[in-house]
């Protein structure tokens, strides 16, 4: 076995690390390593001081932190952190739920994967050189633990460009990259290999489902997907219209709709913004409408632009609610923080014209937890509006 490089952290990285950061850059490494990127390395201090293995990296990410105990991390490592992810789901989700991210990055100590189940098959996804040269052996323990009938590997997130790594994807595991799970009483049905990110967006399970609670009359889900939203409100509401750009999706919303027997849902293949727009102008009102689009702002600089793009889609649907109508409100982007998206909200309804009760303020479902005190761990926003009148 080749020997363990040490990489030595500045001060500033020392600081990050004692309040718990998971992430270490470049710009708070001390003098130069000789570490293999993909490596396991020893963290060390001015002082040659153990402080942590870590995954090292070529990129501004240098470091993610596997564990600070001074025992080099070994197959049976990652089964344990595997085994714990899975126990504290474990306590919170009823055995009968199908589907569930199993592994939340760094939340969860194994940094760089992402794991989602959909009933019998998984999904894993890798973000980091690291992560991409250990997949094999994650999806062996996963194999041990789940039986699955197919594993499916999606390494085509966002941040791979930024770690210089090429997409890939394929199954691993079984022949067929279809799975069916549900999302409480709703049925749905996904192509692990072609439909988006890693087949779902498991991070709204539990806002679908609140989304049913509220839904009532006309109601519009914008930027749909699979019909997440759309298909739980069907069950409460008169009418509900599901528009995503993509034709694939809406094709799924529609498969879905009737899979579930849901007669009032219509599927719309269109831009969601453009729409918006003509039904504000042609003064549609609706009593219901979720607004979940994909992040605009995926870096610091394009702030300015997707704080703008959130505030005008989110004014022209809460001029198109009904009196009391409500508007379930969601941004994924990351940059765009909880204070910033509240502070958006308040802006378009002071522009629209409308006063708004603040009902919810969100996130992503447990299963995808942040690690306190690492924001870069929590993106999801979403919140429940209501129109006074
Ligand atoms: N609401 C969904 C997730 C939405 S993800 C759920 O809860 O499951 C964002 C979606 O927006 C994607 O399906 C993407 O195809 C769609 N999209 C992106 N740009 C769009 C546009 N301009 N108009 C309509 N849909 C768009």
């Amino acid at each position: 076995m080749t020997a363990i490089a040490n990489v030595a952290i500045s001060k500033k990285g020392l600081q990050r690390l004692r309040q718990g950061f998971v992430w270490i850059f470049r710009s708070d490494l001390d003098g130069k390593t000789d570490a293999e990127p993909g490596a396991i390395v020893k963290v060390i201090d001015r002082g040659n001081n153990f402080l942590a293995y870590a995954f090292y990296s070529q990129s501004e990410l240098a470091l993610r932190v596997l564990t600070r105990e001074d025992r080099l991390p070994d197959r049976a490592f990652f089964g344990r952190r595997l085994d714990e992810a899975i126990a504290r789901r474990a306590r919170y989700f009823p055995k009968s739920r199908d589907a569930m991210r199993v592994v939340h990055g760094e939340a969860d100590m194994l940094p760089g994967w992402l794991v989602d189940r959909f009933g019998d098959a998984l999904v894993v996804q890798s973000m980091s050189l690291a992560s991409d040269q250990r997949e094999p052996m994650l999806i062996e323990l996963l194999i041990e633990r789940f039986k699955p009938r197919a594993v499916v590997f999606r390494d085509d997130g966002m941040t791979r460009e930024y770690e210089g790594l090429d997409d890939r994807k394929g199954l691993a595991h079984g022949t067929d990259a279809r799975a069916a799970f549900h999302e409480g009483e709703i049925a749905f049905e996904i192509d692990l290999l072609a439909d988006q990110k890693t087949g779902a967006f498991l991070d709204q399970y539990e806002n679908h489902l609140l989304a049913a609670e509220y839904a009532k009359g006309e109601a519009l889900d914008l930027f749909c997907y699979h019909g997440g939203f759309g298909l739980q409100m069907a069950k409460r509401a008169a009418r509900v219209t599901c528009v995503d750009q993509s034709e694939l999706a809406v094709s799924r919303v529609k498969a879905n709709a009737e899979r579930n027997g849901l007669a009032n849902v219509t599927g719309v293949a269109a831009n969601a913004f453009d729409l918006l727009r003509e039904h504000e102008q042609a003064a549609r009102r609706f009593d219901t409408i979720v607004i979940d689009p994909p992040a605009f702002a995926k870096r610091k600089s394009a702030i300015e632009a997707a704080y703008r793009g959130y505030k005008d889609l989110n004014m022209r649907a809460m001029r198109c609610l009904e009196p009391g109508g409500i508007l379930i409100s969601c941004s994924c982007s990351a940059k765009m923080t909880r204070d910033l998206f509240e502070e958006m909200l308040i802006d378009a309804s002071r522009d629209a014209k409308r006063r708004m009760l603040i009902l919810e303020r969100r996130g992503a479902s447990r299963d995808h937890p942040g690690l306190a005190g690492v924001p870069e761990t929590e993106y999801l926003k979403c919140f429940v509006l209501q129109a006074v009148d």
